[in-house]
């Protein structure tokens, strides 16, 4: 994508900014896009918006093999981890990281 010419937008009262629509094309972001806003520069009141890609619902680990279940995802080793706890319910977390490592 080349880039864009700026186009300034006014905040609404719920503190709203409308991202345009070719910006937003241009990204792939739509309904339910995840987005993070952060201050970048506060001197010059800057900030920066970007997609914060999916990641583990327990251990926040972000992945390409996250298996989508339920509103969030889970990584491979958060669902053995889960696993291990159904199959071993008595078993602490020291057997688990033995279990894994072997
Ligand atoms: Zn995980």
């Amino acid at each position: 994508m080349t880039e864009q010419k700026a186009v300034t937008r006014s905040m609404d009262n719920l503190g709203r900014v409308v991202i345009p629509g070719d910006i937003r094309e241009a990204l792939g972001w739509g309904i339910g896009t995840k987005l993070e806003v952060t201050i970048s520069d506060i001197t010059v009141k800057t900030v920066i918006i970007r997609e914060i890609s999916p990641c583990c619902s327990l251990c926040r680990v972000e992945s390409e093999n996250l298996m989508k279940v339920e509103k969030g995802y889970i990584c491979p080793l958060s669902l053995r981890l889960l696993s291990f706890n159904f199959a071993y319910s008595n078993s602490n977390f020291q057997n688990f990281c033995k279990y894994i490592n072997k």
